[in-house]
């Protein structure tokens, strides 16, 4: 029997590709968002990857992941993080604080940062009440030492949506008042494809650097990033009526066979995708069957070769992480933060 080990493959060439691409599109400079250590990619390497092709901006959602980046990426690039850091810790000064809060605003007084105005996600940044404050705070916006002014849109991913247009107005309105020829920052990476009103100094795009189609419903403009190849350990004949796996779940229709491959939700693939996912195994599409186990999964390969020691793709061009994500009810960016520390992980160079 084969013993193995799964395969991620990410593809720094095809992160710097996209990125690259994102500028294009928007017609303006382009940062990388890589909280969550790069959506789960190692924020290490593809910052080292970005930064060596010109990205001199990046966010992270916080403190430590923006240290980690900042020794990666070296003194240079721009650190901005998303939820702010409280002032006067070790090695802050290398972080742009975002200022999300009118106490931030006074706590960051004569240091950098980002000023963050909420324009309907009501999630982080000023609200329209400290808003208003601020604008009557004479004192307070004068301490402001504002990198960019930025907002942050809640429906990009639907184009119609009229929150979108809404944002915009609300966002040009108040960085007007509150921080006027200072810098704007406003797409994500849907917000990019949304046309010439939410161009901005300063977009901020994660999932498309990494993939994932920031145009849902058409078809996907960015390189693929992501590879997961796992090995079949195990090829076995299955009577017809034989069942697979936990809770018998699956039944046999006709005489199979079936190939348990090495990886399982341990491993981010979702159990939720039982009954829907598929794969690709030497070209051919074939079923998950059964229900997704800790560390293992189990495929209907009866029409197709395979052997023990052959690898099944699990994400690949053929099977993209948004499509194993809508397998299983959720977003390609659940399935790429999710992959597990248990891949051998191998980096395409740029
Ligand atoms: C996560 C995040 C982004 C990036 O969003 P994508 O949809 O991944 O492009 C940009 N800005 C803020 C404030 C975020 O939280």
């Amino acid at each position: 029997m084969p013993f193995g080990q799964a395969v991620l493959t990410i593809d720094l060439g095809a992160i710097v590709a996209n990125w690259r691409a994102l500028r294009e599109r928007h017609g303006g400079p382009v940062a990388a968002v890589l909280k969550a250590d790069a959506y789960g990619l190692g924020a290490g390497r593809v910052g080292q990857a970005l930064a060596a092709a010109g990205c001199d901006a990046f966010f992270v959602a916080q403190r430590a992941e923006g240290l980690a980046l900042r020794a990666a990426v070296g003194s240079a690039p721009l650190i901005a993080v998303l939820d702010g850091f409280a002032p006067g810790a070790d090695g802050l000064a290398a972080l742009i604080p975002v200022l999300n809060r009118l106490e931030d605003c006074a706590a960051h007084a004569g240091r950098p940062a980002i000023l963050h105005l909420d324009t309907g996600m009501a999630r982080l940044g000023l609200s329209p009440a400290e808003q208003d404050r601020l604008a009557a705070d004479a004192t307070m916006r004068a301490g402001l030492r504002l990198t960019y002014v930025m907002t942050h849109l809640a429906c990009a991913d639907t184009p119609d949506h009229p929150l979108n247009g809404l944002q915009a107005a609300r966002f040009d309105a108040a960085a007007a008042r509150l921080a006027p020829g200072v810098p704007r920052s406003l797409a994500n990476s849907s917000g990019i494809f949304l046309g010439a009103a939410f161009r901005s100094d300063l977009a901020r795009p994660g999932a498309a650097l990494f993939g994932l189609n920031p145009t849902p419903g058409a078809a996907n403009p960015m390189r693929p990033v992501v590879r997961l190849r796992a090995p079949i350990l195990q090829v076995r004949d299955l009577p017809a009526g034989g069942t697979v796996g936990y809770g018998a779940d699956w039944t046999a229709p006709r005489a199979s066979r079936i190939a348990t491959v090495a990886a399982g939700y341990a491993d981010g693939y979702l159990r939720a995708a039982a009954g829907r996912a598929t794969a690709t195994l030497a070209g051919r599409t074939v079923a998950l069957v059964g229900r997704v186990s800790m560390d293992l999964l189990t495929f209907d390969v009866t029409d197709t070769a395979a052997q023990p020691g052959d690898w099944m793709e699990l994400i690949g061009p053929d099977h993209p992480p948004d499509t194993l994500a809508a397998a299983a009810g959720t977003i390609g960016y659940e399935v790429l933060v999710r992959l597990g520390s248990r891949y051998r992980r191998d980096y395409t160079p740029a």
